[in-house]
């Protein structure tokens, strides 16, 4: 193989999570780098695409929102499935959605999706919390997650946050 042949690679990264956490607003800022103050109830389309530059490959990022299905937990095991990594989001502000983080992971679990990265994302960290860091690091140390604290309106965390579930998820590849 010649080195210096860029291979393309493709990988889809989900985000899950409650109501108004912010997963559409992370795809926003992240790929358009916009924020909107008011609720966003969709990306007009399933999902964006961003080219990146992993380990010396051209990788292409498909993002997927899950907008509506979220109420129901109605997330398909194709779905799961057909992913390459997982970003469980909650709201820093709101304890109830930090709670339900433990439901989202065994609905991965549940799929027995075992070659797929996941990243637990506290969001809104602009704002005043209603959970510590601490609290949050010793769960996701005790389920083996990497936790990463972000804000949409400041653009916090963002950037780094893709770009280490993309690396994770290309090196299983
Ligand atoms: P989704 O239902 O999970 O897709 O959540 P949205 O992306 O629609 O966001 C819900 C609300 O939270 C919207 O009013 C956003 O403007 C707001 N929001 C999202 N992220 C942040 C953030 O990091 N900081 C602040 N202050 N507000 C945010
Ligand atoms: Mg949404």
């Amino acid at each position: 193989k010649n080195p210096s042949v860029q291979e393309e690679y493709s990988i889809k990264l989900i985000l899950i999570g409650d109501s108004s956490v912010g997963k559409t607003s992370l795809i926003m800022r992240y790929i358009d780098d916009k924020f909107s103050p008011n609720n966003l109830s969709t990306i007009g389309v399933d999902f964006k695409t961003k080219y990146l530059e992993i380990d010396g490959h051209q990788v292409k990022v498909q993002v997927w929102d899950t907008a509506g299905q979220e109420q129901f937990r109605a997330i398909t095991r194709a779905y799961y499935r057909n992913s390459n990594g997982i970003l469980i989001v909650f709201d820093l502000t709101n304890r109830e959605t930090f709670n339900q983080v433990k439901v989202w992971l065994q609905s991965i679990h549940d799929v027995s999706v075992d070659a797929v990265d996941v990243i637990l994302c506290g969001n809104k960290v602009d704002l005043e919390r209603a959970v510590s860091r601490e609290e949050v690091e010793e769960f996701a140390s005790l389920s083996s997650v990497p936790y990463f604290e972000t804000s949409c309106k400041l653009n916090t965390g963002i950037n780094e946050m893709f770009m280490e579930l993309a690396t994770r998820a290309l090196r299983r590849k």
